[in-house]
């Protein structure tokens, strides 16, 4: 069976495009009183992109706050302050951040028209009615968070998105303009998160020409990224990102995502430095790509931590494991169908315990 998949139907693309964003929003608003939400990743509070937000009266801007990656508690806090703010169903939300805080805006956008918690939802199709109108600004590239069907949520007992059609934006504004602020370390991260989902992708089982077509620009656009130097490598970058995340929507992630979700969920590690961390150890299975990270590395003097485990019981290393060994899916695209003779968890263990 061939997985019958939807896209994101209407994309804006350029520098500056983030001007257009007012015009794009007014088709959406019902004449009289429209009300939009902005979630806005609140390290831009003061800066020129704050006020440059079309902003119009009844509007609600929330401030996401993004220190740890979202949660279903934060998501279920964040939705009671829109229905406080408006009695009514909002007529959009609009994410302005990175792979966080367009999460966030998924999130809400969905938790408005469907009953109970963000926890509820955590898994594949669980979503009944569709999502509110949802668009996004990112400001951080690579996650591909723009053009996926999952909103990733740390939930009670489990790392797992609301992965659903309801799921994907209406709208993606890519403006590289926006990518100019990023500190060189979280740049490297994200734009890494990219890299290697290209590379699980191309090196993965379930591989076909589509994934592949994607998979390979992107790879492309990586290297020029992160091995040469060009005046328009945000364009790149931006691209690269989504072209990443068009490549796994056919595909899927592997070794590298699995691993990183553990240490995600006992150690509380971010998305991209966690893949980081993990992939420098898995020359055995991705020897190329690992070789080519590392020189990436080395170019941009990234220094990763190490020992991050060191000091974990015996409990959490356990939890970990078995975190990263339910991704069922991202190890038979890695490993193939005999994957769990191959990955045992002593294997994971022991790489875990390097790390
Ligand atoms: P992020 O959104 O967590 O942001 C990282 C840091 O960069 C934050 O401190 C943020 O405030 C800051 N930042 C963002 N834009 C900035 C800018 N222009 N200038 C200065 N600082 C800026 O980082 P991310 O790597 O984009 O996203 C990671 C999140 O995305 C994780 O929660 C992960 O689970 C999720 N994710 C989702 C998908 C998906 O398909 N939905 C895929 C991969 C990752
Ligand atoms: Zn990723």
């Amino acid at each position: 069976m061939y997985r019958n998949f939807k896209i994101v139907p209407k994309i804006i693309f350029g520098r500056g495009a983030f001007n257009q964003l007012g015009d794009i929003l007014k088709a959406k608003r019902p004449s009289g009183n429209s009300c939009m939400v902005f979630v806005l990743d609140r390290v831009f509070t003061g800066k020129t992109l704050e006020g440059r937000i079309p902003l119009e009266k009844g509007d609600l801007l929330l401030y996401a706050n993004v220190d740890d990656e979202p949660t279903t508690t934060y998501v279920d806090e964040l939705v009671a302050q829109v229905r406080a703010f408006s009695p009514r169903v909002p007529d959009g939300i609009i994410g302005i951040g990175g792979g966080s805080t367009m999460d966030l805006a998924k999130a809400i956008s969905l938790m408005l028209t469907n009953p109970g918690s963000a926890a509820d939802y955590q898994g594949w199709d669980l979503i009944k009615n569709p999502a509110v109108y949802h668009a996004a600004v990112p400001t951080l590239a690579g996650t591909g968070a723009e053009i996926s069907r999952t909103t990733v949520l740390t939930g009670p007992d489990k790392k797992l998105g609301i992965n659903s059609d309801y799921t994907l934006f209406d709208q993606i504004l890519l403006d590289p303009e926006l990518l100019a602020g990023v500190p060189k370390d979280q740049w490297f991260y994200t734009g890494m998160d990219c890299y290697i989902h290209d590379v699980e992708s191309l090196n993965g089982t379930f591989l076909n020409e589509f994934s592949r077509a994607y998979g390979e620009k992107s790879l492309d656009l990586c290297r020029q990224v992160y091995l040469e130097d060009h005046p328009d490598k945000d364009d790149k970058l931006m691209m690269a990102s989504y072209f990443g995340g068009m490549s796994i929507a056919y595909s899927q992630v592997g070794a590298c995502h699995a691993l990183s979700y553990g240490l995600a969920f006992v150690l509380g590690i971010h998305h991209g430095i966690g893949c980081c961390i993990t992939f420098d150890y898995l020359d055995e299975i991705y020897p190329e790509g690992v070789r080519e990270f590392r020189e990436m590395m080395a170019k941009h003097s990234i220094n990763l931590p190490q020992n991050i485990t060191r000091g974990l019981d015996d409990a959490a290393m356990e939890t970990m494991t078995t975190v990263a060994l339910n991704l069922a899916p991202l190890w038979e695209n890695c490993l193939g169908k005999d994957w769990k003779n191959i990955m045992t968890r002593e294997r994971v263990r022991e790489l875990y315990s390097r790390m």
